[in-house]
C-alpha cells in the first residue's frame, strides 16, 4: 500500500460517528510507537510533520520512515503537512511525497485566507494531494505557531470559505489549543460545542479538523515532574469532551503534547532508576512503548477508530 489521501477515511469516519488520529512525528521512535498501536488497533491514521519536525528530522527521513511504517503494517496511513504557513513549503510537500497538506490562512483576513487557501487548493488537487483550511485562531505555542488570543471559528463564514476555496476539510476554533497549557489554574475546560453544532449543520457531511486536542493527563505530568521535571500546572481538555467531538462532523483530532509528556516521562523515569545508563536503546524502548500505548488509549478513549482500517 502507498500513503493514501484523507479522503476515504474521513468518509467513513463521518458516516461512522468516529474521528481520525492525527499525531505529530518527528523521529523513527515516534513514528514506530504510533503505527504500532494503530496496528494493534488496526486504526485508520495520519502522520502529521510540521515545519519545525521537517527542519529536525529532514523532509526525506519522514518520508522514508512514514513508507517503512506502510510496509510494516500494511495500514492506510496518510502523511500530512501539520500548519503550512505559505503556498511554497505546501508545494515542497506536496512535490516531494505528502498526500495531504494544511494551509494555514487563520491569521490572515478573510479575503486573503480565502485566495491562498484557493491557490494551494488548485495545486494540490492537480497533484492528487488534499488540503485542510483554517478559520479562527487557537491561541497557545507550536513549534512555529504562537498566538497570544483565542478567536471562536465564525460558523456564517463557513460556507463561503468552502465553496470559494474548495477545500477539502476545514479546522475550526472551538476552545481547544496548542500546547500543555490550555486553561488556567482554577478555570473550567470547555468546548463551545454550540458553534461546532453551528458549522456542522451549514456545512453537512464535511469533515470538520480539531487542532490542539491534547488532555494533558495528571499521572503523565506528576511522573514528569517526579523524575526531576519542573512542568508548573498544565491542564488539557477531558477526554470524554473530546470523544463527544469525535462522534460529530469532527473526523481529524489533533494530538501532539500528550505524546510528548508520555515521551519524556518514560525517558525521565528511566534515567532516573538507572543513572549509570548510557546507551539510548535502553531509554528510547520504554520512551516508544509509552508512545504506543498513549496512541492506544487516544484510539479507544478519544477517537472511536479502533478496528475501522
Ligand atoms: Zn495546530
Amino acid at each position: 500500500m502507498a500513503i493514501v489521501t484523507t479522503t476515504e477515511m474521513f468518509k467513513k469516519a463521518y458516516e461512522g460517528g468516529y474521528a481520525i488520529g492525527a499525531f505529530n512525528v518527528n523521529n523513527m521512535e515516534i513514528i514506530q510507537g504510533i503505527t504500532e498501536a494503530a496496528k494493534e488497533e488496526n486504526a485508520p491514521l495520519i502522520l502529521q510533520v510540521s515545519k519545525g519536525a521537517r527542519k529536525y528530522a529532514k523532509h526525506n527521513y519522514l518520508i522514508k520512515l512514514v513508507e517503512a511504517a506502510i510496509l510494516e503494517t500494511d495500514l492506510p496511513i496518510a502523511l500530512h503537512l501539520d500548519h503550512g504557513a505559505d503556498f511554497e513549503i505546501c508545494k515542497s510537500c506536496i512535490d516531494g511525497g505528502f498526500s495531504s497538506v494544511m494551509i494555514d490562512g487563520s491569521h490572515l483576513p478573510f479575503e486573503e485566507n480565502i485566495a491562498l487557501t484557493k491557490k494551494v487548493v488548485e495545486y494540490a488537487h492537480a497533484h492528487g494531494c488534499v488540503v485542510e483550511g483554517e478559520l479562527g485562531q487557537l491561541a497557545g505555542v507550536e513549534d512555529d505557531v504562537n498566538v497570544e488570543n483565542h478567536s471562536y471559528t465564525d460558523p456564517a463564514q463557513v460556507e463561503e470559505f468552502v465553496e470559494k476555496t474548495n477545500v477539502d476539510s476545514l479546522a475550526i476554533a472551538i476552545g481547544t489549543s496548542h500546547g500543555a497549557y490550555k486553561f488556567k489554574p482554577g478555570q473550567k475546560p470547555m468546548l463551545r460545542f454550540d458553534i461546532l453544532d453551528e458549522v456542522s449543520k451549514r456545512l453537512p457531511g464535511f469533515p470538520i479538523v480539531l487542532h490542539g486536542a491534547s488532555s494533558v493527563i495528571p499521572e503523565f505530568v506528576e511522573k514528569v515532574n517526579k523524575y526531576g521535571g519542573a512542568m508548573p500546572d498544565a491542564i488539557g481538555i477531558p477526554e470524554d469532551m473530546l470523544r463527544q467531538a469525535a462522534k460529530s462532523s469532527v473526523c481529524k483530532i489533533n494530538i501532539d503534547s500528550d505524546l510528548r509528556l508520555a515521551m519524556t516521562a518514560a525517558v525521565r523515569e528511566h534515567l532516573a532508576n538507572n543513572p549509570s545508563d548510557f546507551d539510548p536503546r535502553q531509554y528510547l524502548t520504554p520512551a516508544r512503548d509509552a508512545i504506543r500505548d498513549m496512541v492506544k488509549r487516544k484510539i479507544v478513549n478519544v477517537l472511536g477508530c479502533n478496528g475501522k482500517a
